[in-house]
């Protein structure tokens, strides 16, 4: 699905957050990406999820280059193929549940029932089909959480980026989060995942590390 060439990513000062990445994530990857903080981690992971553009070398999306795409070609890539989930759950706090995550859904010109069915298989895929209509300030975190993630896999992705999705969860939460992460690893999504949790990166069939900006393949 992803190939990165010869990455590399630039801010004024200048600061190199990422140099000469190389790296290809294949369908039905679990990878995890481990590393300090500054090292550019959310950095790479905005690239991937075309949030950022990289200021040299070469990202191929399905083999598709997307550094001559245009914003809306890359929005509509991102759309279809991409789900984000982050440290904190960004979610709505006075909308109920079924509707933070029907809200997702709100530009994918499918019809309103039809929308709402989607929203609720993907709650009840992370378990949450019996917490519809509570907002999310009811909530524990990691059932926030879980919110989150059926926001992120409702408009059916084929990759997801998660940025330290355990940072704020307690061990017993984090350790839900990572078991559903499996069962969607197991239902064929790509997974990518920011984690300093070492427990977290161990559930991921492969490892990199980033220092400094520069990536390595971990054993
Ligand atoms: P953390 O674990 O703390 O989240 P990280 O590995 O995600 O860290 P990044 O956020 O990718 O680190 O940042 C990498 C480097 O790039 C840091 O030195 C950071 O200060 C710098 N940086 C990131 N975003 C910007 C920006 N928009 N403008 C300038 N510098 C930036
Ligand atoms: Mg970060």
């Amino acid at each position: 699905v992803v190939e990165l060439e010869d990455l590399t990513r630039t801010f004024p000062g200048p600061v190199n957050a990422l140099t000469d990445v190389n790296l290809t994530v294949r369908s039905g990857d679990y990878l995890s990406i481990i590393g300090p903080s500054g090292s550019g981690k959310s950095t790479l992971l905005h690239i991937l999820g075309l949030l950022d553009r990289p200021t040299s070398g070469e990202y191929r999306l399905d083999g598709l280059p997307t550094g001559t795409a245009s914003e809306s070609d890359r929005a509509a890539l991102r759309g279809g193929r991409i789900g984000f989930v982050f440290q904190s759950f960004h979610l709505l706090p006075h909308r109920t549940v079924l509707d933070n995550v029907l809200l997702a859904t709100l530009y994918s010109g499918v019809p309103r029932g039809e929308r709402e069915q989607r929203a609720r298989t993907a709650l009840e895929r992370v378990g949450l089909d019996h917490r519809v209509d509570f907002t999310p300030s009811t909530l524990s975190g990691g059932e926030r959480q879980r919110v989150a993630i059926a926001r992120s896999v409702v408009a059916d992705p084929k990759l997801l980026l998660a940025d330290e999705p355990t940072g704020n969860l307690d061990t017993k939460n984090s350790a839900g989060i990572m078991d559903l992460f499996d069962e969607l690893h197991a239902d064929g999504l790509t997974l990518v995942v920011i984690t300093h949790d070492l427990a977290v990166s161990a559930r991921a069939e492969r490892r990199v590390r980033i220092s400094d900006g520069r990536l390595q393949e971990l054993a």
